[in-house]
């Protein structure tokens, strides 16, 4: 048996590991610093009122990918859940994605959707060309009005920074649509495990080939005896940040428990001046139970010092100047060495996009090992 060490026991690890055990020929362990597995995917129920919560923000599965679609049902049973986020701006209400109604409720109008794709089309301003920040991005896609009143403060108190400063990128993961379709996802296959995603990846890590340790921080002197290492935890933190740290957010919540019905949703966004970027209401996330309390988490967002967790890479000029020095230094290290996920490769990924590259990493893994 090879031995093959993980690292992290997120979603990334769950899949790398149970892909090279289900191969036959490898002993993996994976270690995890927090006290559970699941990673930022955690789920755990509140031990006052029995919801299942979605310990580090709402997460809805959601792929394109048959394939993707099927391996996480192998694992756990999925119930489609549609994400139906709503969005209070400084003129109200409204639904999130900016869709039809959206357009026509915050204009007062009753257009069709030609006619609004028209409207929208005079609104937007024109950069030479490719707009090259999600601020031009957004001008360029739905004009400065709607910038103003659904994107820009959000932004602003969601990435710590200018929207100028921020990759296009950014703004075309939300759609635009000229439709009253009012999904936040556009994908074939959308849902939610039925006990969790933390459930669905202990079975995951459910295979005689596999030990999984918690509590257990990553030493560099525990690689001696492994054939091959994946490594999920921040790139910068395993070079000891020795060319600088690479810029990430942090979220943080403030839970609170209530009677009845909170929000009357699973998500509300702020965008308008306030200090919290979003509110979620977990019951909703598992509309197949009934509670009669509820658990709300208002969500802030702020700069990671290194006590803090990493969430989102930012990605600006600098940090990828950073991410370079790091990738060029883990090239020294590979194949041996596979630097994998969200943090190790200091990505802004969902989770169909990790299910996919890990099948692919544990993939080339096998071939190269
Ligand atoms: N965004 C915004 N207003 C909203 C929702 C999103 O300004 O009501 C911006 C924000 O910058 C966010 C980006 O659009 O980071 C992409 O949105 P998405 O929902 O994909 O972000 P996530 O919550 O996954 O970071």
């Amino acid at each position: 048996m090879k031995k093959i060490l993980i690292v992290g026991a997120g979603l990334t690890g769950c899949v790398v590991a149970r892909e090279l055990a289900e191969y036959g020929g490898y002993s993996i362990d994976v270690i995890e610093l927090r006290p559970h597995i699941g990673g930022n995917c955690h789920t755990e129920r509140c031990p006052d009122t029995g919801i299942m919560q979605h310990i580090h923000g709402p997460h809805i599965f959601h792929t394109n990918n048959k394939e993707a679609w099927e391996y996480v049902n192998k694992f756990a049973e999925f119930i489609p859940f549609i994400n139906r986020v709503m969005a209070t701006t400084s003129a109200g209400i409204f639904s999130m994605p900016i869709n039809l109604l959206t357009i026509n409720q915050y204009f007062r109008r009753k257009m069709s959707p030609s006619e609004a794709k028209d409207f929208l089309a005079s609104q937007c301003i024109k950069f030479e060309g490719e707009p090259n920040n999600f601020e031009e991005q957004a001008l360029a896609t739905i004009g400065p009005d709607l910038y103003e009143n659904f994107f820009k403060s959000y932004t602003v108190k969601q990435w710590g920074c200018q929207p100028d400063a921020l990759s296009a990128e950014i703004f075309k993961r939300i759609p635009i649509r000229y439709t009253y379709d009012d999904n936040y996802f556009t994908d074939a296959y959308q849902g939610i495990p039925k006990f969790g995603y933390t459930e669905m990846m202990g079975r995951m890590l459910d295979h005689t080939n596999i030990k999984v340790a918690v509590n257990t921080p990553f030493d560099h002197s525990i690689v001696k005896g492994y054939y091959s290492i994946v490594y999920t935890g921040s790139i910068d933190k395993y070079f000891d940040y020795q060319y600088g740290r690479l810029g990430y957010r942090t979220v943080y919540f403030k839970k609170r428990i209530a009677e009845g019905n909170y929000l009357g949703n699973g998500v509300m966004n702020f965008c308008e001046d306030s200090l919290h970027t979003r509110i979620h209401e977990h019951k909703w996330f598992s509309p197949w139970e009934r509670h009669e309390s509820t658990v709300v988490f208002t969500e802030f967002s702020k700069e990671t010092s290194v006590i803090d967790t990493p969430y989102y890479p930012k990605r600006l000029a600098n940090d990828l100047a950073i991410l370079q020095l790091y990738n060029d230094l883990a090239k020294t290290l590979y194949p041996r060495m596979r630097f994998a996920g969200r943090l190790g490769t200091y990505r802004y990924v969902s989770m169909h996009e990790v299910v996919d590259s890990s099948i692919a990493l544990a993939r080339s893994l096998r071939r190269n090992l």
